[in-house]
């Protein structure tokens, strides 16, 4: 789809132009077009929740040295060196030798727009482990944030919203891909039903009453898991398992 021309909606269809100059008409429009969804906004509905506190790089590299592979957790946040390819033997993950590099860093500040580049990712690796490792030739660059937003309506009129488009929030637990696909699931059949006028058209609101209250549990949950992984001193016993032997039950048996 065309930035400058976004899809426009009337009483009886949708009307998209596509980058190649064509153009669609048709009775619905889903957008499926992620976080910064062109369709969300030509729809005008809005996508209230929280700014982002922390910034991340993830990025496939090749490097000029052998760094050590390990997962950091330091006063910025939390940092990541691998390799793409790997084996798991006996539940240890085992990294071929050579081969490019997967590396996660948390930046030193939040806000940065545009594309991430691997200057960007040289800087921060800097500030964390003080060196860039000569990261060069990446295959791919990528910023997540933990921004945690959600569109106020998944339907508005004929345009609808699944995945991304209408929740995003941190990658903790990994649950932004399977929100969306469930949404697709919900939504998929409803929209052929009315289409088919085999169903009346208000069946396409209870994909939002369905899925809306769905995906606001997963940001609550993802912010939460965010909020332990904060590094002060006084969240991370929060975030540490108790001990079988409960200092929690004896400390409990001492209070007056
Ligand atoms: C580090 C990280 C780890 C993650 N791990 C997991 C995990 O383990 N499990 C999980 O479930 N989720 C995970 N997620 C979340 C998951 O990646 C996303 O929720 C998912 O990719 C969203 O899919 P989507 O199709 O809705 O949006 P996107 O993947 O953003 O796809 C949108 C598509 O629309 C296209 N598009 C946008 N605008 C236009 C336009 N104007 N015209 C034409 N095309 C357009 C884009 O090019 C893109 O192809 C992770 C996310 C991150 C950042």
């Amino acid at each position: 789809m065309e930035g400058e021309r976004a899809p426009q909606q009337d009483d009886t269809g949708v009307d998209v132009q596509l980058s190649d100059g064509q153009s669609l008409r048709a009775e619905y429009l889903v957008g499926c077009d992620g976080g910064r969804s062109l369709v969300r906004k030509a729809a005008g509905i809005e996508l209230p929740g929280w700014d982002p506190t922390i910034s991340s790089l993830i990025a496939e590299v090749g490097m000029a040295e052998e760094p050590e592979l390990e997962i950091r957790h330091d006063a910025i946040g939390v940092h990541a060196l691998g390799k793409v390819e790997y084996e798991i033997h006996d539940g240890e993950v085992v990294y071929k030798d050579g081969g490019p590099g997967r590396v996660m860093v948390t930046e030193q500040h939040v806000g940065h727009t545009g594309e991430p580049t691997l200057r960007d990712l040289s800087e921060a690796l800097i500030v964390v482990y003080g060196t860039d490792y000569g990261v060069h030739s990446a295959t791919w660059i990528s910023r997540f944030t933990d921004m945690t937003r959600q569109a106020a309506a998944y339907r508005h009129r004929r345009v609808l919203l699944a995945g991304d488009a209408a929740h995003v929030h941190a990658p903790d637990g990994g649950q932004g891909l399977n929100t969306g696909v469930q949404d697709a699931v919900n939504l998929g059949w409803k929209l052929a039903q009315v289409v088919k006028r085999t169903s009346p058209e208000s069946l396409l609101d209870t994909y939002h009453a369905e899925r809306h209250s769905v995906a606001a549990r997963v940001l609550r949950n993802t912010m939460a898991a965010v909020a332990l992984r904060r590094p002060d001193e006084r969240t991370k016993p929060c975030a540490t398992p108790w001990p079988s032997s409960s200092r929690w039950t004896s400390r409990a048996n001492d209070s007056p």
